[in-house]
């Protein structure tokens, strides 16, 4: 089965929590033994971090490799060079370390690997409080794995992570690249203007064409997403539709 093989069209989701109907398992970052919300960033040298990030770019290499979607969107951008970030927190890290969402078999292997680099990594959160609220930005964030700014440069694509906790809203936004959604754990409902809205799982992908204003709901799950961007206007942040 590839990563991809769940068909995108509408599936049934449980109305309440408890395991999805994708294959799924219960466990949990705490079951991988990840620090608690109050636990410091691990100290770790230059080299162990740098092998962190490594093994995060593999997995997202082997995630895009697997999902026949995704490799049509975009190649594997084959000119990577990691760049040394220091880390930048933001306060939605913790509750990602807690509660990451359920991941697939497939998919556990990049889920994991971005919890690994969650304490190292330039997070961003790019919205004010008045376009999102408090409450939203305490509990998401995201930041540029591979890109024009990212972890590991590239002028070729923008792949950036983005976590979303339970009983979010992300509101209408559009940017110029087209975008390809891929879920890596949890689930969410997608929004995006003339498409009918669509609950995606682990596996599935979304895209959105270039300007095409987009939204997101969690309910109770979070999710954790990997993000292809093509097209000019990479370095460009996304902005909050007119109404
Ligand atoms: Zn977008």
């Amino acid at each position: 089965m590839s990563a991809c093989s769940v068909p995108a069209a509408a599936m049934p989701l449980p109305a309440k929590p408890g395991p999805c109907a994708f294959g799924m398992t219960g466990d949990t970052a705490t079951a991988l033994g990840a620090p608690d919300m109050q636990t410091p960033a691990p100290l770790l040298d230059d080299a162990a971090i740098r092998a962190l990030f490594d093994t995060a770019l593999a997995a997202a290499r082997d995630w895009h490799a697997a999902c026949p979607v995704q490799r049509g969107f975009a190649p594997w951008p084959d000119d990577l060079a990691y760049v040394p970030r220091a880390p930048v927190p933001v306060p939605g890290i913790a509750e990602l370390i807690a509660d990451p969402g359920e991941a697939s078999d497939i998919s556990r292997p990049l889920r994991d690997a971005l919890l690994a680099i969650a304490p190292f990594v330039e997070w961003r959160l790019g919205y004010t409080e008045d376009e999102v609220g408090a409450d939203f930005l305490r509990r998401y964030g995201w930041f540029e794995l591979a890109g024009p700014e990212g972890h590991f440069h590239t002028l070729r694509t923008r792949i950036t992570v983005g976590y979303w906790g339970r009983g979010l809203f992300y509101p209408r936004h559009q940017h110029e690249p087209e975008e390809l959604y891929t879920v890596v754990s949890g689930h969410a409902l997608f929004h995006a203007d003339g498409e009918a809205d669509l609950t995606l799982a682990p596996g599935q992908t979304r895209l959105h064409r270039a300007n095409q204003p987009h939204a997101l709901t969690t309910a109770q799950s979070p999710i954790l997403t990997l993000v292809f961007w093509r097209g000019a206007g990479l370095a460009q942040p996304p902005r909050i539709s007119a109404a």
